[in-house]
């Protein structure tokens, strides 16, 4: 009889990516994966540092799993991810009922971590930073299960060290897969049914452009572009400052790269972006954003902005308002600011307080919320070509898709459809998906 794993991922598609490599290996030595943690032999949390007080959260989680430890000792807990690396083995000698840790580099140690404590009950932990050869023979590559839409990793790491944000401490430095074992992996994916792809890298925009010997970021969309039988290509997340004009031509030029773009801003004060350390100004940004829109004017941009970050003044809050009124986004990831231990900015003082920052970070919901429904209803009895993914959950008879923008539509089809591109009439728009019918 098949063993049990189950399996809880929290935060970006790197993780999603990574758990789904997991699966692959936990299957590879005979488990099967369960919806509850009651019904496990083993239990893993692929975590992300991202939140504030994470490592916290962790700890409290993991807390949910001591009764069922406790009345089945063979039971094995293990965490893996970026809190796992940052905490690395004090996790081990802070709970006394977890078995394993595995960092960002060593998912593929984890089926030996598991039988390591099967046969000897012996603890264990794997976190240690690998060469850059290393990993490059180690980029996941995970079993298709009947998807229409993939992730693929192309890039790992970051080499930003923005003042606010963990990453490049807990996933590394960058490093570029070859692109001849990309556009093989994608060729693959395509001839066993993917019609989708999204490339994935913290700074995905800067593949290649720390080896010579390798093509840039756009040459990369035009072999992926070229290959047949793919619909849809596209890439997250992307740095403002490595968004070249060839890069920027692509969104012209190649029929199958949507016409979406998550270029996170963080703020529109110059004076806030440099303490960001993010190596651009606000007028870089929006140069660049007119470039895209102007090589493709059916473009929409998101975005992800911090509120509260230290020492924002109201005048650089200001400027952020301006910038989402001239970009006008349609849709964008709003924080509050809140330090990260180990990052720069969380040195910084900070002279504004917490009611000053809520304040400003509702009046840029409501703003945004504003300028994205205008965005959306603009839609409304629109036909759109719509990638059909999968049967929906709101009901029996609905399947459901995405346009180019990468909005979700639901509508009445068959299931024959999946994998295909449809003309859908749009005849509701809500929050965050719209309802749709076949013409
Ligand atoms: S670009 Fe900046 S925000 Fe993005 S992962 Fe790198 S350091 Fe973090």
């Amino acid at each position: 009889m098949n063993k049990a794993f189950y399996l809880e991922t929290f935060g970006c598609q790197m993780n999603v990516v990574d758990s789904e490599r997991i699966v692959d290996l936990l299957e590879g030595i005979g488990y099967a994966q369960v919806d509850a943690a009651e019904k496990a032999d083993l239990v893993l949390l692929n975590t992300c540092s991202v939140r504030d007080k994470a490592e916290r959260k962790v700890y409290g989680h993991l807390g949910r799993f001591k009764p069922i430890k406790d009345q089945r000792p063979e039971l094995i807990i293990g965490v893996g991810g970026c809190v796992a690396q940052q905490e690395g083995e004090k996790m081990l000698e802070k709970i006394p009922y977890l078995d394993l840790v595995f960092g960002t580099h060593n998912v593929h140690r984890l089926p030996e971590l598991v039988q390591q404590v099967e046969a000897k009950r012996q603890r264990g932990s794997a976190t240690e930073f690998l060469d850059r050869e290393t990993r490059l023979n180690l980029f996941p590559q995970r079993s298709v299960r009947d998807n229409i839409t993939r992730f693929v990793t192309v890039m790992q790491g970051c080499d930003n060290f923005c003042s606010y944000c963990i990453v490049p401490q807990v996933r590394g430095r960058e490093v570029s897969r070859p692109s001849a074992e990309i556009v093989t992996e994608i060729e693959s994916l395509v001839a066993q049914g993917v019609r989708e792809v999204t490339l994935l890298g913290q700074n995905v925009n800067s593949y290649g452009s720390k080896d010579e010997s390798e093509i840039s970021f756009a040459q990369l969309l035009r072999r992926i572009n070229a290959i047949e039988g793919l619909e849809r290509l596209r890439f997250a997340t992307s740095h403002p400052k490595d968004m070249t004009d060839e890069l920027i031509d692509c969104f012209g030029e190649l029929e199958k790269l949507c016409k979406h773009i998550h270029l996170p801003v963080q703020s529109g004060s110059d004076r806030i972006l440099k303490l960001m350390n993010r190596g651009y100004s606000s007028a870089d940004y929006l140069r660049k954003v007119a470039r895209l829109q102007q090589v493709c004017p059916e473009i929409r941009l998101t975005t992800d902005i911090i509120v509260g970050f230290p020492g924002e003044a109201e005048a650089d809050f200001q400027a952020t308002l301006e910038l989402v009124k001239q970009v006008r986004y349609a849709d964008a990831f709003t924080f509050l600011y809140s330090p990260r231990s180990g990052t720069a900015a969380a040195e910084l003082s900070d002279d504004q307080s917490s009611m000053q920052k809520q304040q400003r970070f509702e009046r840029l919901l409501a703003l945004q919320n504003r300028i994205g429904e205008e965005t959306w209803q603009a839609d409304l009895h629109k036909v759109l070509p719509v990638l059909v993914e999968g049967e929906s959950k709101q009901g029996e008879g609905q399947m459901f898709g995405r346009t180019t923008w990468n909005r979700i539509i639901n509508f009445t089809a068959g299931t024959d459809l999946i994998g295909t591109i449809v003309p859908v009439k749009i005849i509701k728009v809500f929050r965050n998906s719209n309802l749709g019918e076949r013409v």
